[in-house]
């Protein structure tokens, strides 16, 4: 006996807490809080280990792979502060009118010919209304799904009707993406043109229809890590399909221009406390994963991440298509899956749960 003391309960209570994911159960909120406090690089790559046995346990060795197309861009009326494309900043991004139909068949057949299994057409504005826009949008959406390549998803901002959601699916429209941000308390600070209650009832229209739901959020805007566990659950309990994460990337001339990188680890034990919440989702990182993770980005699988976007984001660049084909390969990762198959991403009915308490043992 050397007198060492090795706090060896973090390793316990993860191996006791995935466990319990792995068998179908739930963590509560104050497990994820503890969760979301883990500071050492080995408890995070002990949290990520687990993470990445849920992630095989619930999606095999399937990732799902996204593109989008900015199909209207820039002159946003939003004052969104991440936004590249609000008109109340100097960005220099690009601004165009709703696009025809030939730049959405190049994406669908681009998107086909990289095993990319869904292509999101997204629009810079407020929302969608009842008129020809709505016609127009429908148009191309239709045009996508019939091309037989891709799922048609879109990205069309605040909903206010219900007639607006059932049109959209009518039109061919299987998953819609409406991020929540940040979680309800931080989200004032993200934007104040609408709310946080906008955008959860737009998601009740879609639900509705029955469209599934692609939301998820940024990190890196400022927010605590409470903020970050708080949007886990709430997109738990709106019943979330995929759930983009994407990391800031701070653009020039936006309120967050300055905002401080998170450190790569904090992502990726950010990306493993929402494997840990939500075990069945399409958990999917989104924008700013090369400028944050660089070389370590191949790590959001082992933190649990079954889906990513490639290509280019709206207003910002990726890394080619081609190197992040080569990097699940590496893995031993696959991009063919059924992307109309949504079964595997709901949420079973809650189950009770109980926390065991910390020990430290002398070794
Ligand atoms: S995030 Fe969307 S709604 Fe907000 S400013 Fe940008 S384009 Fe507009």
């Amino acid at each position: 006996m050397t007198g060492l003391m090795i706090d060896v309960s973090t390793h316990e209570q993860l191996s006791f807490l995935g466990k319990r994911v792995l068998a179908g159960g739930q963590v509560s909120r104050e497990e994820a809080s503890w969760l979301f406090s883990l500071e050492s690089t080995a408890d995070i790559f002990d949290l990520m280990s687990w993470a990445n046995r849920i992630r095989e346990h619930y999606k095999g060795n399937k990732i799902h792979l996204c593109s989008i197309v900015n199909a209207k861009a820039g002159a946003c009326s939003e004052n969104c502060s991440f936004c590249a494309q609000s008109s109340a900043y100097q960005t220099g991004s690009p601004r165009y009118g709703f696009v025809d139909p030939e730049p959405v068949l190049e994406a669908a057949n681009e998107a086909n010919l990289h095993q990319v299994t869904a292509v999101g057409l997204v629009a810079a504005w407020k929302g969608l209304k009842e008129g020809p826009m709505l016609d127009e949008v429908c148009d191309r959406i239709s045009e996508l799904a019939s091309t037989g390549k891709t799922r048609p998803d879109a990205s069309l901002g605040i909903i206010k009707s219900q007639k607006v959601a059932d049109r959209l699916k009518e039109a061919g429209l299987e998953c819609y993406g409406h991020n929540l941000e940040s979680s309800r308390a931080f989200f004032p600070k993200t934007c104040s043109t609408h709310t946080f209650d906008d955008r959860l009832e737009t998601i009740g229209y879609l639900k509705k229809a029955g469209i599934k739901i692609c939301s998820g959020g940024i990190i890196g805007m400022g927010e605590t890590r409470e903020d970050r566990c708080d949007l886990a659950y709430t997109l738990k309990e709106i019943g979330a399909n995929v759930v983009p994460i994407n990391i800031l990337n701070p653009i020039k001339g936006t309120p967050f221009e300055n905002v401080p990188p998170l450190p790569p680890m904090e992502v990726l034990k950010t990306i493993a406390c929402f494997r840990f919440i939500l075990p069945r989702q399409e958990i999917m990182i989104a924008g700013g994963r090369t400028i944050n993770l660089r070389d370590m980005q191949s790590m959001v699988f082992t933190a649990g991440a079954s889906a990513l976007m490639v290509g280019n984001y709206l207003t910002t660049l990726n890394q080619p298509v081609e190197k992040d084909l080569q990097m699940l390969k590496d893995l031993g990762l696959d991009p063919n899956w059924d992307s109309h198959d949504f079964a595997d991403q709901e949420e079973p009915v809650s189950q009770p749960i109980s926390f065991r308490p910390r020990q430290v043992v002398a070794v």
